[in-house]
């Protein structure tokens, strides 16, 4: 039986990475765990897709992404509602390290720098740091934004009607 989760999220870019200055192409030489703060924060594309809810198969283990996002998150812009109190405000939001992306990984989108450049790939081509466009994510067609239905207006026996396929 599939259980919703929202196991991990979530971390749309909220914060700016302008503190201090990113070092030239950092993704391609620094470790994860050798980034600085900001360098870390500009990593995350804005997608928002580790925030929508998913489902886990409790027999298999099989993870299911929704189009049904979490109720903090602005479906418009693909913003946390309160990316500081993130943690405090969404039970199972979880903050990523690089001591718990490891873990986390598995539920991440395949898009996701985090998880790319853990598994040892590279950044695609949409992505800001490459591209220069902060909206690449979202021209790319790789984010949901403004196809999203918020959590509070979905009962929850129907989360199952909403999996999308093409996430992970
Ligand atoms: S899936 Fe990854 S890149 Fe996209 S918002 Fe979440 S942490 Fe950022
Ligand atoms: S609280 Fe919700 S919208 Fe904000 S980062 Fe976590 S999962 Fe995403």
């Amino acid at each position: 039986m599939s259980q919703p989760t929202r196991k991990p999220p979530g971390k749309p870019a909220n914060e700016p990475a302008s503190q201090p200055a990113l070092r030239d192409r950092f993704w391609e030489t620094v470790p994860l765990d050798g980034m600085t703060r900001g360098e870390w924060e500009a990593l995350c594309d804005g997608c928002a897709l580790c925030c929508l809810i998913k489902l886990e198969d409790e027999d298999s283990g099989e993870i299911a992404y929704t189009d049904i996002s979490c109720r903090l998150l602005d479906c418009g812009t693909c913003r946390c509602g309160n990316y500081p109190l993130r943690s405090q405000l969404v039970e199972g939001c979880l903050v990523l390290t690089p001591e718990s992306l490891p873990e986390i990984a598995p539920w991440l989108p395949g898009t996701c720098a985090y998880r790319r450049l853990h598994e040892g790939r590279q950044l695609p081509d949409w992505h800001p740091l490459v591209s220069g466009d902060p909206e690449g994510p979202h021209r790319a067609g790789v984010s949901l934004m403004g196809a999203m239905v918020p959590e509070y207006e979905v009962d929850e026996d129907d989360y199952g009607d909403r999996v999308i396929e093409g996430v992970l």
